[in-house]
């Protein structure tokens, strides 16, 4: 999805060195992202884009600490978010694609304005049609990478059980064999 990739360009180190790394501001992040997202490739944002979109990555992460503490978007953010989303007009259209007809949105112009309104779009799609109960923040503290959890029985606590999962693990061992010691006279 375009908008959990997008959120997660506010890095952290998961492996807890305490780094993390605002990936907008790295030169050539959001051309790789766009391409991975098979969207056209835009120059570099301005500065005031550059801010716009950190303005919106803080507005959907915000909403999406809410939503993982069961509290839906208010009012205004919900503004907020149509507000972003109108900065971007589409036309609808009809499309004949690998052997099926399909319905879509083509945008009217492409510049980051766009994005973001594609962005917002995506979130919004996800919290109005999916199941906002799979909206999920890593449960390891120096990560909080933001996933949906598509697993099915939605059990998914980690962004990667190999890594983070695994990880934890090893510091709840690392705990009890510590306060068992504590233990011994
Ligand atoms: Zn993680």
């Amino acid at each position: 999805m375009l908008w959990d990739d997008f959120l997660n360009s506010d890095w952290h180190d998961w492996r807890g060195t305490g780094k993390s790394e605002d990936r907008l501001d790295r030169p050539g992040w959001l051309r790789a992202w766009l391409k991975e997202q098979h969207l056209p490739i835009l120059d570099q944002p301005n500065p005031h884009e550059l801010q716009q979109l950190k303005e919106l990555r803080s507005l959907i992460h915000g909403m999406v600490t809410s939503i993982v503490q069961g509290v839906s978007p208010d009012a205004e953010t919900i503004g907020r978010l149509n507000d972003v989303m109108s900065d971007g007009p589409v036309i609808r259209e009809l499309f004949f694609r690998e052997g099926s007809l399909s319905t879509g949105n083509r945008p009217v112009r492409w510049d980051w304005q766009q994005v973001m309104s594609d962005i917002a779009a995506s979130f919004a799609d996800t919290i109005a049609n999916g199941e906002t109960a799979r909206i999920r923040i890593c449960d390891n503290p120096d990560c909080l990478w933001v996933y949906y959890d598509d697993t099915r029985n939605r059990s998914k606590r980690y962004c990667d059980d190999k890594m983070c999962g695994n990880l934890m693990k090893v510091r709840r061992f690392r705990a009890r064999k510590k306060a068992s010691e504590d233990d011994q006279p």
